[in-house]
């Protein structure tokens, strides 16, 4: 399955149709993209455009209608459900809008959960990782609360450092500082700043012009199409 690129994320040829009311509507328009090790990626466009689409078919959660999605290596498309799930949990930390704790774990069983899914390490070293990483992003005095007593800030932060808890070379998010205050915002974004200094690869969708301006590389999806400095269609 190795194809042998160093991309870390290889789409090509990616075609998205979702079934509508009044017939089949191309959401991804054949579209190609290409991201190495360390870099940061912005993904900007209208609502609708198709960003999260194409950030569900990056992250596998969703699946093509075409086209092939190598992340790290491997290709996703002929996975099997567990395979799949098991490979994402393993490669591709994901941070939603929303945060998605799950709302009757603790904050540190939510960031132990991928470990012990992918059974990482032995329980005892599950849990000093999951403290860590809660240390790590300011939160570790939430750890054994639920998800509802913590601010928005404080819940991402937690989604965050479980997104890290399998050490994934890829972190991808959906409108990560979509639902937080502008000061919050910026402290979640300087957390991914430092990731990537880190060495991780990082694709975030965003709203936010001042974090777009922020981030080295931006891609504009516009009616299910690619454009990066203005050269439309087809990003390599
Ligand atoms: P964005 O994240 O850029 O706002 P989306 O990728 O969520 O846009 O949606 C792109 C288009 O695909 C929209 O027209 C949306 O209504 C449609 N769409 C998204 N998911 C589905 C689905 N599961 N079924 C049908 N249509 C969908
Ligand atoms: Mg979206």
């Amino acid at each position: 399955m190795n194809n042998g690129t160093a991309a870390v994320v290889q789409v090509q040829d990616l075609i998205k149709d979702f079934q509508g009311p009044y017939g089949t509507i191309q959401v991804l328009k054949k579209i190609n993209l290409s991201v190495q090790p360390g870099e940061m990626v912005g993904v900007c466009g209208p609502s609708g455009s198709g960003k999260s689409t194409l950030i569900n078919m990056i992250t596998g959660i969703d699946r093509p209608t075409s086209g092939t999605i190598d992340i790290a290596g491997s290709q996703l498309n002929g996975m099997s459900e567990n395979k799949l799930a098991r490979y994402r949990g393993l490669h591709i930390g994901v941070v939603f809008q929303f945060f998605q704790l799950l709302p009757t774990l603790t904050i540190i069983e939510n960031v132990l959960l991928p470990m012990d899914f992918c059974r990482k390490g032995t329980p005892r070293q599950r849990y000093e990782r999951a403290m860590s990483l809660l240390e790590q992003m300011g939160v570790a005095d939430q750890a054994h609360k639920l998800p509802a007593s913590l601010s928005g800030g404080q819940q991402q932060r937690a989604a965050i450092a479980r997104s890290l808890a399998n050490d994934p070379p890829l972190i991808v998010a959906d409108e990560p500082t979509g639902n937080l205050d502008s000061k919050t915002a910026q402290h979640v974004f300087h957390i991914f700043e430092e990731l990537v200094s880190q060495g991780k690869t990082f694709i975030m969708v965003t709203h936010d012009p001042g974090l777009a301006r922020r981030m080295p590389r931006v891609i504009e999806v516009l009616d299910g199409r690619l454009y990066e400095n203005g050269n439309g269609n087809g990003v390599h």
